[in-house]
């Protein structure tokens, strides 16, 4: 893949939008923020619905002077666009059962994340158009930089275009809450998917297994908790490295470090080769994101992370990585840190 198409505001016609009915279906991080700076570029309240169940959520969305409909059937019937904001796990259960039967045919269908489209986890009918807008920033960045009259990045594409117009809607979208300010990037549900899945299941995973056993290697040669908490992220050292990454260039921003760490970390990254972790990499997109196989797995597992205690699987990792000496240690110093011990 080459250069990738990058979409701004110029490219986007809000008048597609004109007298359609737009439904957020939940009002959480991204339906909070979305709604509120889509009102703000212009589209009548009037043709904007929060379909929500009866909770906290509805209430702040009244609050905030939305309309709010409680019946997902009523609000699928009216969607000419349907942003999907709830969380993922959630989405193919509340979609497929709710919303989908009932819905026009020739209706968008806006998704913020690619994972469900791409496992074909939801039933859309042939002539609805199926768009990603998927801002790559926590709801509450993607409001207050609107606010502040910027933009945020996203990605954007079209999966479906069943009316042959999807993607003027979508840019069209896109520009309404922002998205295309500071440049939309077309993506696809796969690129989105894959480097999602990709930073959680193969680059965290490394970072953190790196730093568990830079820490036991560390204390073993002496070093003490309360240093080795401090030194390797307390002081918000590596929050600070990452900040300038994005700011000044990935390795440009080692010119803020001494010269003897230029030295040594551009030295010794450069004589790793990497052939090993590459494989590793390779072999986890391919026969674990790519294939579908984490995607069938999950879904067996999903119904039991509403669990409470040891049956939720997600507990259990908790639980087993708390026997990490990092964490132990961690904790006792925090809890010294705070007058406890
Ligand atoms: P949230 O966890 O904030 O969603 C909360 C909303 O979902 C509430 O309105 C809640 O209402 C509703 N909801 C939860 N469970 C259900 C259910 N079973 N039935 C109906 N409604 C439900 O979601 P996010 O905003 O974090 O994520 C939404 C989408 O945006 C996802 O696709 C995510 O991948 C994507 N995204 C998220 C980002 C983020 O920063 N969080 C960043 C970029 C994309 P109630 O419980 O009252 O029904």
């Amino acid at each position: 893949m080459g250069q990738a198409k990058i979409y701004y505001d110029s490219d986007a016609d809000l008048g597609v939008l004109n007298r359609k009915k737009i439904v957020f279906l939940g009002f959480g991080n991204q339906g909070s923020a979305q709604a509120q700076n889509l009102r703000d570029s212009g589209i009548p309240n009037d043709q904007i619905l929060i379909a929500n169940r009866v909770d906290s959520y509805a209430e702040t969305a009244k609050a905030k002077g939305f309309h709010v409909e409680h019946d997902f059937a009523t609000a699928a019937e009216v969607a000419d666009v349907l942003f999907i904001l709830i969380p993922d796990q959630v989405q193919p259960r509340v979609f497929n059962e709710q919303f989908s039967p009932k819905m026009k045919s020739n209706a968008t269908i806006v998704v913020a994340s690619g994972y469900n489209v791409f496992f074909n986890l939801l039933k859309f009918q042939s002539g609805q158009d199926v768009v990603m807008v998927a801002p790559r920033m926590i709801g509450s960045s993607v409001r207050s930089l609107h606010e502040k009259g910027r933009g945020f990045p996203c990605f954007v594409s079209v999966e479906q275009n069943g009316t042959g117009k999807g993607l003027d809607v979508a840019l069209a979208l896109s520009r309404a809450i922002g998205a295309t300010k500071q440049g939309a990037i077309a993506s696809s549900v796969r690129e989105e998917t894959a480097m999602d899945l990709f930073a959680e299941q193969a680059l965290w995973p490394n970072i953190i297994m790196m730093f568990r056993e830079a820490f036991n290697v560390l204390k073993d040669a002496g070093c003490s908790d309360e240093a080795l908490c401090y030194e390797m992220w307390m002081s918000k050292e590596p929050a600070e490295i990452f900040e300038r990454a994005a700011d000044d260039g990935f390795v440009a921003q080692l010119k803020h470090h001494s010269t003897i760490s230029q030295y040594g970390q551009l030295g010794g990254s450069l004589k790793l080769g990497g052939e090993a972790m590459r494989e590793h990499f390779k072999d986890i997109l391919d026969n674990q994101i790519l294939n579908g196989k984490f995607c069938e797995a999950f879904s067996q597992i999903e119904g039991d992370l509403d669990k409470e205690g040891d049956t939720n699987p997600l507990n259990e990792l908790y639980r087993r990585s708390e026997e990490m000496e990092l964490v132990k240690a961690e904790k006792r110093v925090k809890a010294r840190l705070a007058g406890l011990l």
